[in-house]
């Protein structure tokens, strides 16, 4: 019977160290072991092109394995998973059918990885079906993979909660109950992006959108990962395009944008409810401060700087549908101090109802930003003060 049979591509992109002085004969006897049960193995450098994804294949019996090498010096989160998705990618383009993929930790890794950053990007990669080769020598604990995207909507505003700074990549559900990633396609986050639409195509129980957020002339994920993406049939990837907006914004007076969305998850973090803390996603609506109605009657202003106000995450709050349209008629008004009131109209059941569901009468004061009170100040020109009641 044949022996295990490696290929590895030779050559770093960025040139200097080859595969070959990395990968040692003991440490492919024991990526060998771990695969295949056999440590007797023969192996071939390629010296044409270079790696792509830290990519190690190993050939046995028919099957084909592909196996990512880890960094071997952890120095950011930034630069520790940019070869994975390529492996993955690559790999789950690859019409053999009798195949599977594996992540192994380099002998010698250095660095702190086993962040809860990385042990997020861990479960990511054993939800996407990546198997661990060595996980138990490296982690302190095993490895847990998701079983709902729930579970994946938990660890994420968990890991961001511990790291405001962590912004990135947000998962929540529309208002059809389709999950939706909005995504950022340039830079490290690009990679998580990638991660979690994959591990998301395993185990997603509805549809799942993709909105691709780019930063200028980046705006969508590299091809192969596209292609990857797109081949498990589960995940319809969109991008976030001036263009499109922009009609949007012109024919349309409520704006579905996806830019709109992305920049008040920036500001405020998951959709909840600013005056009753509903978390439900499906029903919490971005609501204009300033309405995109009236903003488009503003003769002041060129077409641009409207669609820049509309877009503007500073000109918003999450609010459920019952506050959405009750802000949207005036029974409610936010006054500049951030107080929630209601209006005199209102009384009886009615007003004993509004109190009963608005919990929430006075806006923490990191939203009360100096645009949020322009766009409030915009909005409250016809609405007198004067007629408005507290809510106690
Ligand atoms: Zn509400």
């Amino acid at each position: 019977m044949n022996k295990p049979h490696f290929t590895i591509k030779n050559n770093f992109q960025k040139g200097g160290i080859l595969y070959q002085d990395l990968l040692t004969p003991e440490i492919l006897s024991d990526i060998c072991l771990k695969v295949t049960n056999r440590p007797d193995y023969t192996y071939d450098f390629d010296n044409t092109g270079y790696n792509i994804g830290r990519l190690v294949v190993l050939e046995y019996q028919n099957k084909k394995h592909y196996v990512s090498i880890s960094e071997t010096d952890i120095r950011s989160r930034n630069s520790s998973f940019q070869s994975l998705p390529s492996a993955l990618s690559r790999y789950i383009l690859d019409k053999n059918p009798n195949k599977e993929i594996s992540f192994y930790f380099y002998p010698s890794i250095t660095g702190n990885y086993e962040t809860p950053y990385f042990i997020f990007m861990y479960r990511l990669m054993k939800t996407a079906k990546i198997r661990f080769l060595n996980e138990t020598k490296y982690l302190s604990h095993p490895v847990v993979h998701f079983t709902t995207a729930a579970d994946i909507i938990a660890s994420k505003e968990q890991l961001r909660t511990k790291n405001r700074g962590n912004r990135s990549t947000y998962i929540t559900r529309g208002p059809n109950n389709e999950l939706q990633i909005y995504g950022k396609t340039y830079g490290a986050n690009k990679y998580e992006t990638t991660i979690l639409c994959l591990a998301l195509s395993e185990i997603a129980d509805s549809k799942v959108q993709l909105f691709q957020i780019g930063d200028g002339g980046l705006t969508e994920l590299p091809q192969t990962a596209k292609d990857a993406i797109e081949s498990l049939g589960v995940v319809k990837i969109y991008t976030s395009n001036k263009k499109i907006e922009k009609i949007d914004f012109e024919e349309n007076d409520s704006l579905r944008s996806i830019e709109y969305v992305y920049n008040l998850l920036e500001k405020l973090g998951g959709k909840k409810c600013a005056f009753c803390g509903c978390e439900i996603p499906q029903i919490i609506h971005g609501a204009h401060i300033w309405p995109v109605t009236d903003i488009k009657k503003d003769k002041t202003l060129s077409k641009d700087k409207k669609l820049a106000f509309a877009l503007d995450g500073e000109n918003g709050l999450w609010l459920c549908q019952n506050h959405h349209k009750l802000l949207d008629v005036n029974i409610l008004r936010i006054s500049e101090n951030g107080k929630v009131k209601y209006s005199s109209e209102i009384n009886g059941l009615n007003a004993i109802f509004l109190k009963y569901i608005t919990k929430q009468t006075q806006l923490q004061g990191t939203i009360l930003s100096s645009r949020f009170i322009y766009y409030l100040r915009k909005r409250n020109n016809i609405l007198k003060e004067s007629l408005y009641c507290e809510i106690t």
